[in-house]
Protein backbone atom coordinates (compact mmCIF):
# COMPACT_ATOMS: atom_id res chain seq x y z
CA UNK A 1 0.00 0.00 0.00
CA UNK A 2 1.32 3.49 -0.74
CA UNK A 3 -0.10 6.17 1.29
CA UNK A 4 0.73 9.63 -0.76
CA UNK A 5 0.70 13.04 1.17
CA UNK A 6 -0.70 16.08 0.50
CA UNK A 7 2.01 18.56 -1.43
CA UNK A 8 1.90 20.72 1.37
CA UNK A 9 1.55 17.88 4.22
CA UNK A 10 4.03 18.89 6.88
CA UNK A 11 7.01 16.90 8.45
CA UNK A 12 4.90 16.45 11.67
CA UNK A 13 2.02 15.00 9.65
CA UNK A 14 4.14 12.45 7.17
CA UNK A 15 5.27 11.75 10.60
CA UNK A 16 2.59 10.63 12.36
CA UNK A 17 1.34 8.79 9.21
CA UNK A 18 4.16 6.95 9.57
CA UNK A 19 3.84 6.07 13.15
CA UNK A 20 0.42 5.07 12.44
CA UNK A 21 1.94 2.34 10.01
CA UNK A 22 4.28 1.57 12.31
CA UNK A 23 1.67 1.31 15.45
CA UNK A 24 -0.54 -1.20 12.61
CA UNK A 25 2.61 -3.52 13.01
CA UNK A 26 3.85 -2.53 9.43
CA UNK A 27 7.08 -0.87 8.45
CA UNK A 28 6.34 2.48 6.69
CA UNK A 29 8.85 3.69 4.03
CA UNK A 30 8.86 7.25 3.38
CA UNK A 31 10.17 8.62 -0.27
CA UNK A 32 10.65 12.20 -0.74
CA UNK A 33 9.51 13.15 -3.97
CA UNK A 34 9.77 16.05 -6.60
CA UNK A 35 5.88 16.71 -5.96
CA UNK A 36 4.86 15.62 -2.43
CA UNK A 37 5.95 12.62 0.15
CA UNK A 38 4.60 8.96 -0.55
CA UNK A 39 5.23 6.62 2.18
CA UNK A 40 5.01 2.99 1.35
CA UNK A 41 3.69 0.42 4.09
CA UNK A 42 5.88 -2.73 3.73
CA UNK A 43 5.91 -6.34 5.47
CA UNK A 44 2.17 -6.64 5.53
CA UNK A 45 1.02 -10.09 5.24
CA UNK A 46 -2.28 -9.64 3.39
CA UNK A 47 -4.18 -6.61 2.02
CA UNK A 48 -4.57 -3.40 4.92
CA UNK A 49 -7.69 -1.20 5.45
CA UNK A 50 -7.12 1.59 3.16
CA UNK A 51 -9.78 3.58 5.82
CA UNK A 52 -7.10 3.03 8.66
CA UNK A 53 -5.08 5.98 6.96
CA UNK A 54 -7.35 7.92 4.21
CA UNK A 55 -8.52 10.12 6.62
CA UNK A 56 -5.04 11.13 8.88
CA UNK A 57 -4.07 14.78 8.55
CA UNK A 58 -2.05 15.27 5.45
CA UNK A 59 -3.21 12.55 3.76
CA UNK A 60 -4.11 12.64 -0.19
CA UNK A 61 -4.76 9.41 -0.87
CA UNK A 62 -4.17 5.44 -0.08
CA UNK A 63 -3.43 3.45 -3.30
CA UNK A 64 -3.26 -0.05 -2.76
CA UNK A 65 0.06 -2.23 -4.54
CA UNK A 66 -0.65 -5.19 -6.12
CA UNK A 67 3.42 -6.05 -6.64
CA UNK A 68 5.73 -8.17 -4.33
CA UNK A 69 8.17 -5.66 -5.12
CA UNK A 70 6.39 -2.53 -3.45
CA UNK A 71 9.89 -0.27 -4.01
CA UNK A 72 10.51 -1.03 -7.13
CA UNK A 73 7.37 -1.07 -8.66
CA UNK A 74 6.28 1.63 -10.93
CA UNK A 75 2.96 1.42 -8.89
CA UNK A 76 4.21 3.28 -5.99
CA UNK A 77 7.18 5.50 -8.11
CA UNK A 78 5.16 6.47 -11.17
CA UNK A 79 8.14 9.17 -12.51
CA UNK A 80 11.39 7.64 -13.69
CA UNK A 81 13.97 7.18 -11.32
CA UNK A 82 17.61 9.29 -12.09
CA UNK A 83 20.52 7.92 -10.53
CA UNK A 84 23.57 10.71 -10.24
CA UNK A 85 26.74 10.26 -10.54
CA UNK A 86 29.88 11.98 -10.69
CA UNK A 87 27.87 14.72 -12.45
CA UNK A 88 26.47 12.19 -15.54
CA UNK A 89 22.69 11.26 -15.21
CA UNK A 90 21.26 7.66 -15.67
CA UNK A 91 17.98 6.98 -16.60
CA UNK A 92 14.98 9.21 -17.30
CA UNK A 93 15.67 10.50 -21.35
CA UNK A 94 19.32 9.98 -20.62
CA UNK A 95 21.45 7.57 -22.32
CA UNK A 96 24.47 5.82 -20.68
CA UNK A 97 27.57 3.92 -22.16
CA UNK A 98 29.92 1.91 -19.95
CA UNK A 99 32.88 0.41 -21.15
CA UNK A 100 36.21 -1.43 -20.86
CA UNK A 101 37.64 -4.71 -20.90
CA UNK A 102 36.38 -7.93 -18.60
CA UNK A 103 38.90 -7.87 -16.41
CA UNK A 104 41.27 -4.90 -15.01
CA UNK A 105 44.53 -5.78 -16.45
CA UNK A 106 47.73 -4.00 -16.13
CA UNK A 107 47.86 -0.45 -15.54
CA UNK A 108 49.69 0.10 -18.73
CA UNK A 109 46.64 -1.65 -20.74
CA UNK A 110 43.96 0.20 -18.80
CA UNK A 111 45.34 3.32 -19.00
CA UNK A 112 45.75 2.81 -22.58
CA UNK A 113 41.88 1.26 -23.42
CA UNK A 114 40.58 3.98 -21.06
CA UNK A 115 42.25 6.87 -22.86
CA UNK A 116 40.35 5.56 -25.79
CA UNK A 117 37.51 5.40 -24.75
CA UNK A 118 37.50 8.61 -23.02
CA UNK A 119 38.69 9.82 -25.93
CA UNK A 120 35.13 9.13 -27.17
CA UNK A 121 33.27 10.37 -24.94
CA UNK A 122 32.22 7.06 -22.78
CA UNK A 123 31.45 8.48 -19.16
CA UNK A 124 31.81 5.18 -17.16
CA UNK A 125 34.60 2.86 -17.69
CA UNK A 126 34.33 -1.05 -16.53
CA UNK A 127 36.50 -4.05 -15.65
CA UNK A 128 36.29 -6.20 -12.94
CA UNK A 129 39.11 -6.37 -10.15
CA UNK A 130 37.54 -9.74 -8.60
CA UNK A 131 36.25 -11.69 -10.81
CA UNK A 132 33.80 -14.34 -10.45
CA UNK A 133 35.01 -17.41 -13.09
CA UNK A 134 33.17 -20.41 -13.96
CA UNK A 135 35.99 -22.36 -13.00
CA UNK A 136 38.49 -21.82 -10.12
CA UNK A 137 41.72 -21.85 -12.63
CA UNK A 138 41.08 -19.27 -14.42
CA UNK A 139 42.12 -15.74 -13.68
CA UNK A 140 40.44 -14.53 -10.53
CA UNK A 141 41.14 -10.92 -11.08
CA UNK A 142 43.99 -8.34 -9.47
CA UNK A 143 41.73 -8.07 -6.25
CA UNK A 144 43.25 -5.05 -4.69
CA UNK A 145 45.64 -4.20 -6.30
CA UNK A 146 43.24 -3.94 -9.59
CA UNK A 147 41.24 -1.61 -7.67
CA UNK A 148 44.14 0.81 -7.16
CA UNK A 149 44.58 0.43 -11.07
CA UNK A 150 41.07 1.84 -11.29
CA UNK A 151 41.29 4.80 -9.04
CA UNK A 152 43.79 5.69 -11.30
CA UNK A 153 41.83 5.50 -14.61
CA UNK A 154 39.53 7.85 -12.79
CA UNK A 155 42.15 10.36 -11.46
CA UNK A 156 43.50 10.35 -14.75
CA UNK A 157 40.30 10.24 -17.47
CA UNK A 158 37.60 11.61 -15.31
CA UNK A 159 35.87 8.73 -15.88
CA UNK A 160 33.71 7.23 -13.19
CA UNK A 161 34.35 3.79 -11.95
CA UNK A 162 32.08 0.15 -12.32
CA UNK A 163 33.55 -2.67 -11.03
CA UNK A 164 32.13 -5.83 -9.69
CA UNK A 165 31.79 -6.55 -5.83
CA UNK A 166 31.54 -10.19 -5.02
CA UNK A 167 30.74 -10.67 -1.97
CA UNK A 168 30.43 -9.35 1.71
CA UNK A 169 33.57 -9.65 2.69
CA UNK A 170 35.37 -7.01 -0.02
CA UNK A 171 32.36 -4.64 0.11
CA UNK A 172 33.82 -1.96 2.16
CA UNK A 173 36.66 -2.09 -0.02
CA UNK A 174 35.13 -2.21 -3.56
CA UNK A 175 32.82 0.48 -2.93
CA UNK A 176 35.48 2.54 -1.67
CA UNK A 177 36.77 2.67 -4.64
CA UNK A 178 34.16 2.05 -6.99
CA UNK A 179 31.65 4.84 -8.73
CA UNK A 180 29.12 2.22 -9.37
CA UNK A 181 28.84 -1.68 -7.67
CA UNK A 182 28.18 -4.28 -10.13
CA UNK A 183 26.56 -7.00 -8.77
CA UNK A 184 26.78 -10.18 -10.94
CA UNK A 185 24.18 -12.76 -12.54
CA UNK A 186 26.05 -15.46 -10.25
CA UNK A 187 25.04 -13.07 -7.01
CA UNK A 188 21.77 -11.68 -8.17
CA UNK A 189 20.14 -13.92 -5.32
CA UNK A 190 22.83 -13.39 -2.37
CA UNK A 191 20.28 -12.20 -0.69
CA UNK A 192 23.07 -11.17 2.21
CA UNK A 193 25.24 -9.43 -0.14
CA UNK A 194 21.85 -7.06 -1.35
CA UNK A 195 20.85 -6.40 2.38
CA UNK A 196 24.72 -4.66 2.62
CA UNK A 197 24.23 -2.96 -0.66
CA UNK A 198 20.91 -1.69 0.87
CA UNK A 199 22.64 -0.11 3.88
CA UNK A 200 25.14 1.60 1.39
CA UNK A 201 24.78 4.58 -0.60
CA UNK A 202 26.82 3.56 -3.51
CA UNK A 203 25.10 2.89 -6.93
CA UNK A 204 24.19 -0.76 -7.82
CA UNK A 205 24.33 -2.19 -11.53
CA UNK A 206 21.96 -5.24 -10.50
CA UNK A 207 22.58 -7.65 -13.04
CA UNK A 208 19.90 -10.47 -13.56
CA UNK A 209 20.09 -13.90 -12.69
CA UNK A 210 21.22 -15.71 -15.40
CA UNK A 211 17.77 -18.08 -15.00
CA UNK A 212 15.83 -15.53 -13.07
CA UNK A 213 12.25 -14.37 -13.97
CA UNK A 214 11.73 -10.30 -14.17
CA UNK A 215 9.76 -11.15 -10.98
CA UNK A 216 12.91 -12.44 -9.22
CA UNK A 217 15.35 -9.39 -10.77
CA UNK A 218 12.64 -6.67 -8.99
CA UNK A 219 12.90 -8.55 -5.51
CA UNK A 220 16.36 -8.70 -5.62
CA UNK A 221 16.49 -5.22 -6.51
CA UNK A 222 13.91 -4.72 -3.45
CA UNK A 223 16.49 -6.02 -0.91
CA UNK A 224 18.70 -3.07 -1.79
CA UNK A 225 15.94 -0.32 -2.23
CA UNK A 226 14.07 -1.54 1.32
CA UNK A 227 17.67 -0.98 3.15
CA UNK A 228 17.66 2.29 1.72
CA UNK A 229 19.30 2.76 -1.13
CA UNK A 230 17.42 4.25 -3.78
CA UNK A 231 19.87 3.99 -6.27
CA UNK A 232 19.91 0.99 -8.41
CA UNK A 233 19.79 0.29 -11.90
CA UNK A 234 19.32 -3.18 -13.54
CA UNK A 235 20.57 -5.10 -16.00
CA UNK A 236 19.68 -7.38 -18.74
CA UNK A 237 22.80 -9.43 -19.55
CA UNK A 238 20.86 -12.67 -21.16
CA UNK A 239 19.64 -15.98 -19.79
CA UNK A 240 19.80 -19.57 -20.40
CA UNK A 241 17.86 -21.22 -23.07
CA UNK A 242 18.22 -24.15 -25.76
CA UNK A 243 20.00 -21.80 -27.90
CA UNK A 244 23.87 -22.30 -28.46
CA UNK A 245 25.00 -20.10 -31.16
CA UNK A 246 25.48 -17.30 -28.48
CA UNK A 247 26.86 -17.36 -24.94
CA UNK A 248 23.41 -16.62 -23.63
CA UNK A 249 20.10 -15.81 -25.20
CA UNK A 250 19.53 -12.12 -25.17
CA UNK A 251 15.96 -11.13 -23.63
CA UNK A 252 15.17 -8.12 -25.95
CA UNK A 253 11.54 -8.03 -24.26
CA UNK A 254 13.05 -8.44 -20.84
CA UNK A 255 13.31 -4.08 -21.44
CA UNK A 256 9.88 -2.98 -22.20
CA UNK A 257 8.64 -5.33 -19.85
CA UNK A 258 10.74 -3.80 -17.36
CA UNK A 259 9.66 -0.36 -18.27
CA UNK A 260 6.12 -1.31 -17.81
CA UNK A 261 7.11 -2.79 -14.83
CA UNK A 262 9.61 -0.65 -12.65
CA UNK A 263 10.67 3.27 -12.44
CA UNK A 264 14.43 2.13 -12.50
CA UNK A 265 17.10 2.04 -15.08
CA UNK A 266 17.64 -0.24 -17.40
CA UNK A 267 20.74 -0.98 -19.03
CA UNK A 268 21.67 -4.13 -21.02
CA UNK A 269 24.93 -5.93 -21.59
CA UNK A 270 25.25 -7.14 -25.29
CA UNK A 271 28.24 -8.44 -24.52
CA UNK A 272 27.62 -11.84 -22.09
CA UNK A 273 24.83 -11.81 -23.74
CA UNK A 274 26.54 -12.68 -27.25
CA UNK A 275 29.84 -14.36 -26.26
CA UNK A 276 31.26 -13.55 -29.17
CA UNK A 277 32.98 -9.70 -31.06
CA UNK A 278 30.74 -9.96 -34.11
CA UNK A 279 27.23 -10.41 -32.61
CA UNK A 280 27.72 -7.84 -30.07
CA UNK A 281 27.04 -4.49 -32.22
CA UNK A 282 23.56 -5.44 -33.60
CA UNK A 283 22.96 -6.82 -29.72
CA UNK A 284 23.73 -3.20 -28.60
CA UNK A 285 21.71 -1.47 -31.55
CA UNK A 286 18.75 -3.88 -30.50
CA UNK A 287 19.07 -2.74 -26.93
CA UNK A 288 18.54 0.77 -27.53
CA UNK A 289 15.84 0.34 -29.73
CA UNK A 290 14.12 -1.52 -27.03
CA UNK A 291 14.54 1.52 -24.73
CA UNK A 292 17.32 0.56 -22.79
CA UNK A 293 18.93 3.57 -20.79
CA UNK A 294 22.03 2.36 -20.99
CA UNK A 295 24.93 -0.25 -22.48
CA UNK A 296 27.28 -2.03 -20.92
CA UNK A 297 29.71 -2.98 -22.99
CA UNK A 298 33.42 -5.00 -23.42
CA UNK A 299 35.66 -3.70 -25.12
CA UNK A 300 39.76 -4.19 -25.77
CA UNK A 301 42.44 -3.15 -28.05
CA UNK A 302 44.35 -6.26 -27.54
CA UNK A 303 41.33 -8.46 -27.56
CA UNK A 304 43.43 -11.81 -28.81
CA UNK A 305 45.92 -11.50 -24.92
CA UNK A 306 42.90 -10.33 -23.08
CA UNK A 307 43.09 -11.84 -19.48
CA UNK A 308 39.13 -13.42 -20.03
CA UNK A 309 36.49 -12.65 -22.17
CA UNK A 310 38.77 -11.40 -25.22
CA UNK A 311 36.67 -13.44 -27.74
CA UNK A 312 33.46 -11.21 -27.26
CA UNK A 313 35.37 -7.79 -26.56
CA UNK A 314 34.76 -4.76 -29.24
CA UNK A 315 37.72 -3.05 -30.09
CA UNK A 316 37.03 0.47 -28.98
CA UNK A 317 37.81 1.61 -32.24
CA UNK A 318 34.87 -0.03 -33.50
CA UNK A 319 32.58 1.67 -30.36
CA UNK A 320 33.07 4.95 -32.28
CA UNK A 321 30.50 4.79 -35.02
CA UNK A 322 28.64 2.68 -32.42
CA UNK A 323 27.74 5.35 -30.48
CA UNK A 324 26.76 7.59 -32.95
CA UNK A 325 24.19 5.07 -34.26
CA UNK A 326 23.44 4.37 -30.65
CA UNK A 327 22.56 8.47 -30.12
CA UNK A 328 20.73 8.48 -33.34
CA UNK A 329 18.15 5.39 -32.28
CA UNK A 330 17.53 6.30 -28.85
CA UNK A 331 16.54 10.14 -29.77
CA UNK A 332 13.99 8.23 -32.54
CA UNK A 333 13.15 6.02 -29.63
CA UNK A 334 12.27 8.75 -27.39
CA UNK A 335 10.41 11.24 -29.90
C1 LIG B 1 31.26 -9.32 -16.26
O1 LIG B 1 30.60 -8.26 -16.36
O2 LIG B 1 32.44 -9.44 -16.63
C2 LIG B 1 30.54 -10.50 -15.75
C3 LIG B 1 31.18 -11.48 -15.14
O3 LIG B 1 29.23 -10.46 -16.02
P1 LIG B 1 28.04 -11.48 -15.65
O4 LIG B 1 27.91 -11.44 -14.17
O5 LIG B 1 26.87 -10.90 -16.38
O6 LIG B 1 28.44 -12.84 -16.17
MN1 LIG C 1 33.22 -10.50 -18.76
Amino acid sequence: MLIVMKKDATQVEIDQVSQSVIDQGFEAHPMPGAQCTAICVLKNKGAVDANMFSNLPGVREVIRVTKPYKLASIETHPGPTVVEIRGEKIGGNNFTVMAGPCSVETEESMFRNADKLAGMGVKFFRAGAYKPRTGPYSFQGLGEEGLRILEKVRDRTGMGIVTEVMDVETLPLVAGSADILQVGTRNMSNTSLLKQLGKINKPVLLKRGMSASLEELLLAAEYILSGGNHNVMLCERGIRTFSNHSRNTLDVAAVPALRALTHLPIIVDPSHAAGYTYMVPSLCLAGVAAGAHGLIVEAHDDAANAYSDGQQALHPEDMEKLLVQFDMIHKAVNL
